[in-house]
């Protein structure tokens, strides 16, 4: 029996603007700085890349941004996503705390990426750009980035992370479907995916090669701009609907959390869900603690340095101040695809140093176990990927029940889990190794971050 509590809102309750945490941080983020010289970029090193209304968002300290009317639009095919209180869990738990999930797995791509593909898709449109290329982990964001391009008349091209292109053929076809190319990465199209085939020609690929590849396809080509799905301060600004939908979810039912969780790749989703509520901390609202869940396979913000560190592998991309574990590492092919980046975003980073949010790591096989256990209780299949955020959250509950504190928690359930059945199968079969990080490995990655740090 099910008594699993759905609050919903109309669509007039869409947020009409963005929020930017950047309008209420203590201190600034550290300036991007240039491949090439170390110096602070400026606006136009970005434009063979990026629009300047991008541009513009990515340094933008205004708190809160308008959301066009178009991207508005296209957001009502699944937006206000529904919140739910999981008393499945609660129950089988036997925990006092109240759990809520904002799920973001209606979008037609079964997670939150499309809350920025769709309006980069929109500004890139704007500016007069014909063609994105982008690259895609699991297959998430380059499905994204295809329906928006099919929305607003772009050609997309996506580069692949190879391991992925293997394990999720059913992602390549969805992107195909929307009228999207998608290849291998590393793939002997570009400079920088030759040189990583010929060093390792049975190279699995990684999100850093990728982005590698469509940064220079993009930079090389008039009228071809480029597209990232995460890290980058104005995709997190996007996310931003999903934290700003839960304040008004929880006005309804005159509750408010007390912790927030998301798991965390690159940092967007967590940063929708959270960033919202640690900005009304930060202008002396309700105290929230904040809880970002990485892979111990790749545990940036756990085991990282918090450094200047480039965002790709051939070091095309700016320097960033974040968490890395440096740009030449390589994480094994474990499941939850959408985590498997050495980075981390700036804005989150600088959080987690600010102690504005607390970084927690778990393995593959106890976050599967964790996913599985809500799949029964709170019917939803999730993507491998929240069930790092689950994980989390289990472990919140527990201590509430140990301390017999009655907490709110809410998490971002970013994605149902249709397209990585073979990861679930794997998991049943016992076939899950349980991968750690390599600590020799990170050390020599590590050892090659660049001169400015
Ligand atoms: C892409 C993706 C992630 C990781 O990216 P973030 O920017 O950290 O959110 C997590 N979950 C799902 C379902 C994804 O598609």
């Amino acid at each position: 029996m099910s008594d699993r509590i759905k609050i919903t809102l109309g669509e007039e309750a869409i947020p009409s603007h963005w929020y930017n945490l950047q309008a209420d941080l203590p201190s600034p983020l550290s300036p991007p700085l240039h491949p090439g010289t170390k110096q602070p970029i400026g606006p136009d090193d970005l434009a063979p890349l990026f629009p300047m209304s991008l541009i513009a968002q990515e340094v933008s300290t205004e708190r809160d941004i308008e959301i066009p009317l178009p991207v508005r639009d296209a957001y009502r095919a699944w937006r206000p996503t529904p919140l739910y209180r999981a008393r499945g869990l609660e129950r089988a738990l036997d925990t006092p705390a109240r759990i809520y999930y904002k799920y973001e797995g209606t979008s037609p791509a079964g997670s939150h990426k499309p809350n920025t593909a769709i309006p980069q898709a929109f500004y890139n449109r704007e500016a007069g750009i014909r063609r994105i290329t982008t690259e895609t982990g699991a297959g998430q964001w380059g499905s994204s980035l295809s329906h928006a391009g099919a929305l607003f008349g772009l050609e997309i091209k996506v580069y692949m992370v190879r391991v992925s292109f293997d394990q999720k053929p059913y992602r390549k076809a969805m992107m195909q479907t929307y009228g999207a190319t998608c290849i291998a990465s590393p793939s002997p199209e570009t400079a920088a995916g030759r040189a990583v085939l010929e060093a390792n020609p049975e190279s699995t690929g990684s999100l850093g090669i990728a982005i590698s590849e469509a940064v220079e396809e993009a930079a090389s080509n008039e009228g071809t701009n480029y597209a990232l799905g995460s890290v980058l301060n104005h995709v997190l600004m996007h996310q931003s609907v999903i934290g700003s939908e839960a304040i008004a979810q929880f006005e309804q039912v005159d509750d408010y959390p007390d912790i927030v969780v998301g798991c965390t790749g690159g940092g967007s989703n967590f940063a929708g869900i959270a960033f919202p509520f640690i900005g009304r901390k930060l202008r002396g609202g309700p105290d929230i603690k904040a809880v970002a869940a990485e892979p111990a396979a790749c545990p940036s913000l756990t085991r990282g340095r918090y450094t200047y560190d480039f965002g790709d592998t051939a070091q095309l991309t700016p320097l960033v101040k974040m968490h890395t574990l440096g740009s030449a590492f390589v994480p094994s092919g474990f499941h939850a695809g959408g985590l498997r980046y050495h980075g981390m975003a700036p804005l989150v980073s600088h959080c987690v140093d600010l102690g504005l949010v607390e970084p927690v790591s778990f393995t593959q096989i106890e976050c599967f176990e964790a996913g599985t256990l809500f799949a029964r209780c709170e019917h939803i299949i999730p993507a491998p990927e929240a069930n790092h955020a689950i994980k989390a959250v289990i472990a919140e509950a527990n201590r509430c029940k140990e301390e017999g504190a009655s907490r709110a928690i809410l998490f971002n359930l970013c994605g149902h889990g249709h397209f990585d059945m073979q990861a679930y199968i794997d998991y049943h079969a016992g076939r899950l190794p349980e991968e750690r990080y390599d600590e020799s490995e990170v050390a020599m990655a590590l050892a090659g971050l660049p001169a400015a740090s």
